[in-house]
């Protein structure tokens, strides 16, 4: 152990890049015309911690400008507000946060 697989390296990641090859389809991200050539973890995968095999996220095929894109900036703001699934934009919780002071 100790040699946790990459999530690229996933079957079912190479299984949908395969099938965006043999059937390409437009590129995820609302109102881009381009044809998704890359596949995409969605949420990011820089958002969550990943996790093979627990639906932890979706695969969706995006252009590579828009993938490359997506590590940090998340598009024209245009784009997410025209987005019906906008809500998985939603930054994680925060983690340790401290509770209410009642000191003062
Ligand atoms: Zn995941
Ligand atoms: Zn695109």
């Amino acid at each position: 152990m100790g040699t946790p697989k990459r999530p690229h390296d996933e079957m079912i990641y190479r299984r949908f890049r395969d099938a965006l090859k043999r059937n390409p389809q437009p590129c995820a991200i609302d109102g881009c015309d381009r044809l998704a050539d890359t596949v995409d973890h969605m949420p990011p995968l820089a958002a969550h911690d990943h996790l093979e095999g627990s639906a932890c996220c979706v695969l969706r095929g995006v252009c590579a400008q828009h993938n490359y894109a997506a590590g940090g900036k998340l598009g024209r703001r245009r784009q997410l507000l025209r987005s019906r699934t906008s809500s998985v934009f939603m930054p994680s919780p925060p983690r340790n946060y401290p509770g209410p002071s009642r000191q003062w």
